[in-house]
């Protein structure tokens, strides 16, 4: 029998929060959602979105909207520092365009998640100050100092997660020994328009990911110490130096980050746990299992984590039995891509320059099917 009866509140207005927002409002459960910040929005960045991922917003009805606004991508290629091609493979080139993986504005994607939410309540400029439960409800006090009662609370607040905190004690984010640099320029045109181009350097790489109507989102990792002493004005200056050694068409993007506002910096966390839920309490997305970046999947994580506790919250018989299914559906699927990720990035972060150069010939002379093979799996 399901559940009947719930006032969820979702702390977190991310892709993950919004995501959860959208499904169980449309499922006619009694939604609020706050969030910290003053508006809803993001970062200046891109995402990639496969199309199992994407297919979450098609009983949503957003599917259309989201896709149109974005770039369909065919194929992968990484290059070395030195330009010439490590790999180059066609993503599953038996499919239509319209099946590939879509690059698109975070903002755009944010925008029209904002744009169609329909929840009894979001509050802005709104935290969590406490939350105490017992069986049959959990009781809330926002950093307003307003109280109020749900029958679920969920934290999708992120990797620093204060519900995680305030629900499950000592769990804290662990720095992953990376960073991950973010921005958004006009294409350069220099590659085809369906491709994702990775440089290898040692240590550190930079991939650029093509948008529609001319744009381009590129990002870039490095590893670091945990502290890092660099205040966001020294940031274009870091840049520049973290890739002094990279080609002259690379050289060439980095030096139109001239200002501190046009560059995100963010130090990447960890977030190890195999439970995510207590009573009536259930993390989703970062805050549950934030993970190191090199796969690129986080937000296909939360969004997968949201489709699938909205499902057992629909579906299952108690409270209990839905989170606890939810726990059970994902986490498989978490830590495999936690592992992966972790591997990737030792593979394509290698610093030692003599063990770089041995990567790279692997790479070149692996069959690119076996290449495409192995991305799809880890990746798409
Ligand atoms: C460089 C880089 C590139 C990436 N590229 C990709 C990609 O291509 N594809 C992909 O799938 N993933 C990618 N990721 C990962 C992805 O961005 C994250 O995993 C994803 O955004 C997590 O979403 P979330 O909603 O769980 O958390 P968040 O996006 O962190 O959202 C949490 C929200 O909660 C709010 N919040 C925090 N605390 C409180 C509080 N106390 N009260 C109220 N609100 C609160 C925050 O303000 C925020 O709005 C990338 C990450 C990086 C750094």
């Amino acid at each position: 029998m399901p559940i009947d009866q719930t006032s969820v509140l979702i702390v977190g207005g991310g892709i993950a929060g919004l995501t959860l927002a959208h499904i169980l409002a449309k499922s006619g459960m009694v939604v609020d959602l706050i969030e910290q910040k003053s508006r809803l929005h993001t970062s200046q960045a891109g995402i990639l979105l496969n199309q199992e991922t994407l297919s979450v917003y098609k009983e949503l009805g957003l599917y259309k909207e989201v896709t149109q606004e974005g770039n369909p991508l065919t194929q992968v290629e990484v290059r070395s520092i030195s330009d010439r091609t490590i790999t180059h493979f066609k993503l599953d080139s038996s499919l239509p365009s319209h099946q590939h993986p879509v690059a698109l504005s975070r903002q755009v994607f944010y925008n029209i998640l904002v744009a169609h939410l329909s929840v009894r309540q979001v509050l802005l400029n709104t935290s969590i100050k406490s939350i105490q439960q017992d069986v049959d409800q959990v009781d809330v006090i926002f950093s307003t100092g307003e109280k109020r009662i749900y029958s679920l609370v969920v934290g999708a607040d992120g990797a620093q997660s204060p519900v995680r905190s305030l629900v499950f004690g000592s769990r804290r984010a662990l720095f992953s020994g990376y960073y991950g640099w973010q921005w958004m320029t006009r294409s350069d045109n220099s590659e085809s328009a369906q491709q994702v181009t990775e440089y290898w350097g040692q240590g550190n790489r930079l991939g650029k990911v093509p948008l529609a109507k001319g744009e381009a989102y590129i990002y870039g990792f490095f590893k670091g110490p945990r502290r890092l002493d660099y205040p966001p004005h020294a940031w274009p200056a870091l840049l520049k130096e973290q890739f002094s050694d990279f080609p002259p068409r690379i050289q060439a993007l980095v030096n139109q980050v001239s200002l501190p506002g046009q560059v995100h910096l963010t130090p990447m966390m960890q977030v190890n746990m195999a439970r995510w839920y207590k009573g009536r309490v259930v993390l989703i997305g970062d805050s549950a299992h934030a993970l190191t970046p090199n796969l690129g999947q986080g937000a296909a994580l939360a969004i997968s984590d949201a489709a699938a506790l909205a499902k057992h919250l629909l579906f299952a018989s108690s409270f209990d039995r839905a989170v606890a299914l939810y726990n059970n559906e994902q986490i498989f699927r978490v830590q495999r891509v936690q592992a992966f990720s972790k591997l990737s990035g030792l593979v394509a972060q290698i610093d030692n320059p003599f063990f770089a150069r041995i990567r790279n010939t692997i790479l070149r002379w692996a069959p690119s099917r076996m290449v495409a093979y192995l991305a799809q799996k880890a990746f798409l």
